[in-house]
């Protein structure tokens, strides 16, 4: 029987395909990236993923959210640019823009209507995706959704939302297992997220080293789907973002930690620390 190969990821590791900035390059060079989500009183889920993704280096973020979202994302954050679907939810996902990526899922509720949207949206997506919260929940509700994903679309389950996609395990080995054998059956990245996040992809798992305890709090998923997007929109491989997103997002973690104590860590807090996250590479 085939075994399945663990890599681990440190600093060597993700400096072997970083991308340096070029002089001569402008906005357009590091893409657009796309966050989708949001419902009344789950702003803030997108919000944080926008700045993320914003913060990884993406050039264009624009947010695609409900209505009741857009005063609070036009002043909370101005570099980004928001459409909204002039409605009170998601129950239409449909954008006349052409962005690199979209990662999609947060905030977004998981309504027969929104989830019909999804589906609908899905359908006739090409790009690549980066899809977690609300997005897994409705997928692993309408499992024969996962056939339209593209190949290497990136999954970030907490451990709940893993559970509702591949079912409950027995043990750490019988996980590995089903995400092995999800992976395969729809040819997407699944990162598991927890104390030593893995990446895993059909038969290879890397294992990330970066992170504390301190980023188990809210809207800490929500800052890392941001961050795997603007990689992605800056001209990362899906593989190469959600090894690298983790790596960073980690890593912004353990330098907010010194600031802040384990406790008062907040999902701000990582956000805030991306740029030493990159310094610290070199
Ligand atoms: P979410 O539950 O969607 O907000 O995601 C939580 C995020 O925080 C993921 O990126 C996890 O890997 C990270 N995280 C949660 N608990 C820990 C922990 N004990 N150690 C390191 N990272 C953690
Ligand atoms: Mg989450």
């Amino acid at each position: 029987k085939e075994e399945t190969e663990y890599d681990l990821i440190a600093k060597s590791e993700v400096l072997q395909f970083y991308r340096p900035r070029t002089k001569y390059s402008h906005k357009g060079t590091y893409g657009h990236a796309l966050i989708v989500g949001g419902s009344y009183g789950k702003i803030g889920a997108v919000t944080l993923s926008s700045k993320a993704a914003l913060k990884s280096g993406s050039g264009l973020v624009t947010t695609y959210i409900p209505e009741c979202g857009y005063q609070i994302l036009q002043t909370s954050v101005p570099e980004i640019m928001v459409l909204t679907n002039g409605k009170t939810s998601l129950e239409t996902i449909d954008f006349d823009i052409k962005p690199t990526v979209v990662g999609i899922g947060m905030g977004m509720g998981i309504g027969e209507r929104t989830a019909k949207a999804l589906t609908e949206f899905l359908k006739v997506n090409k790009l690549p995706l980066v899809l977690d919260a609300d997005a897994l929940n409705i997928l692993s509700k309408n499992k024969e959704s996962l056939k339209y994903l593209p190949e290497e679309s990136i999954l970030t389950p907490h451990p709940k939302e893993l559970e509702r996609l591949i079912g409950k395990w027995k043990d750490d080995f019988d996980k590995l297992k089903k995400v092995k054998a999800f992976s395969k059956k729809y040819k997407t990245i699944i990162i598991i997220k927890g104390a030593h996040t893995i990446t895993f992809y059909q038969g290879k798992g890397y294992i990330n080293t970066t992170g504390n305890p301190g980023m188990a709090t809210a809207g800490s998923g929500d800052t890392l789907t941001g961050v795997i997007t603007g990689l992605i929109a800056q001209g990362y491989t899906n593989m190469q973002a959600a090894i690298f997103g983790v790596y960073l997002h980690g890593k912004s973690g353990d330098l907010a930690l010194e600031k802040t104590g384990y406790q008062s860590l907040v999902a701000s807090d990582i956000i805030n620390g991306l740029g030493q996250a990159f310094i610290d590479l070199f």
